[in-house]
């Protein structure tokens, strides 16, 4: 399509109103990139944080930590909160961090939502109150990449100032699409921003040209397929979206806590409602290998999931049930991975006949 068509110009028109309205917000601008999660992470720090200024990072896990290096490696000073390992985003650490901070040169903090490699899902909410507890004008930013379209999230709500997200994971779409939503806040703090920066630039992309907006070509592809996700996702209905991802977790979890009782896997998350509905990482026992099993899983099954990563390498494994998902597709998961434990000789407990008694909502 040309890339001045009218029909395009809907298209993207359409992108930004699906993703505000899945975001909650009536007040965020969202500025749409061709590029991966990583990318929009680099938009907001290049945005929010010139060279030398501070940002603390929640501590929630191999992701919470990539954020970090990448906005050290671009000049910030990053504080961290602890991560306690199976544990959430500890609210009370950033309180105190924000209160220490009393000449207020932290500028934002950043939370992952939900972090993929620890499978866990943190309190924003806690987060929120814990920053107006401490009376600090820090911004609030989260990252909703494994977040978005499977928990519940409301921006404006939860006073989010910005919101980071990516096409490939909830929202269905291949990768390559990512968006950033900004309030005024911190739209402000970016204008001040001295940096120089071009590509990523909030002020810039400020257009109703699409040209503009995206500094060049649109990627129409990948906005088609936006379009059409959103429209499945608001087709189904949000709340329908959110409770199928709670059940098709749900039995994941049940389904994990009855392997354990084979006492070499437990669910990796201590707190139950810190549980991702996204993915669930499974911890292994010592002399268990995860990567050989996952090998099995595929080549003999034809079930793809995904290993550990960072410190969580070799000691884990992780169950995707986000996106495009259904009970049957669950359990097929389930089976394939008992039948690649079996293989590798991995002791568990009858997980997929949990798993079915909490799809029959038995338990
Ligand atoms: C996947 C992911 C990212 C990184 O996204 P890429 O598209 O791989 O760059 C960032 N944050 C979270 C929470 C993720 O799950």
């Amino acid at each position: 399509m040309d890339m001045g068509d009218p029909r395009l110009e809907r298209v993207i028109q359409a992108c930004e109103t699906g993703l505000k309205a899945l975001l909650q917000t009536a007040k965020a601008d969202v500025f749409l990139y061709t590029c991966n999660g990583h990318g929009a992470w680099e938009a907001v720090i290049a945005n929010l944080l010139a060279p030398g200024q501070q940002v603390l990072v929640a501590g929630t896990g191999h992701f919470s930590e990539s954020w970090a290096v990448q906005a050290e490696a671009m000049g910030a000073r990053v504080l961290r909160t602890p991560w306690r390992e199976g544990y959430p985003a500890d609210a009370q650490a950033i309180e105190a961090a924000l209160r220490a901070d009393s000449s207020h040169a932290i500028v934002a903090v950043f939370v992952v939502h939900t972090d993929t490699a620890s499978g866990m899902t943190s309190n924003i909410a806690a987060v929120r109150r814990a920053m107006d507890a401490a009376g600090h004008p820090a911004l609030l930013v989260v990252d909703v990449v494994a977040s978005l379209g499977a928990a519940p999230f409301a921006m404006d709500a939860l006073g989010a100032n910005v919101v980071l997200g990516a096409s490939q994971k909830g929202l269905m779409v291949p990768p390559g699409l990512a968006f950033v939503a900004a309030d005024a806040a911190a739209m402000k703090v970016a204008a001040a921003n001295p940096t120089p920066r071009f590509y990523w630039d909030w002020a810039r992309r400020q257009s109703p040209l699409s040209y503009r907006k995206f500094c060049g070509t649109p990627p129409q592809t990948l906005l088609f397929g936006l379009e059409a996700a959103l429209g499945l996702i608001f087709h189904e209905g949000l709340e329908q979206v959110i409770a199928r991802h709670r059940l098709i977790a749900g039995a994941v979890h049940a389904a994990v806590q009855a392997w354990s009782e084979g006492g070499a896997l437990a669910l990796f998350v201590r707190e139950p409602a810190a549980r991702s509905v996204s993915v669930t990482t499974v911890a292994v026992a010592e002399g268990i290998d995860p990567e050989a099993m996952r090998t099995v899983a595929r080549e003999q099954f034809q079930v793809a999931i995904a290993g550990g990563l960072g410190p969580l390498a070799g000691r884990t494994f992780r169950i995707g049930h986000l996106g495009d998902m259904n009970p049957a597709m669950i359990l097929g998961c389930l089976a394939g991975v008992e039948a690649a434990m079996r293989v590798q000789g991995i002791p568990f407990g009858n997980g997929v006949q949990h798993a079915v008694a909490a799809l029959a909502g038995q338990r």
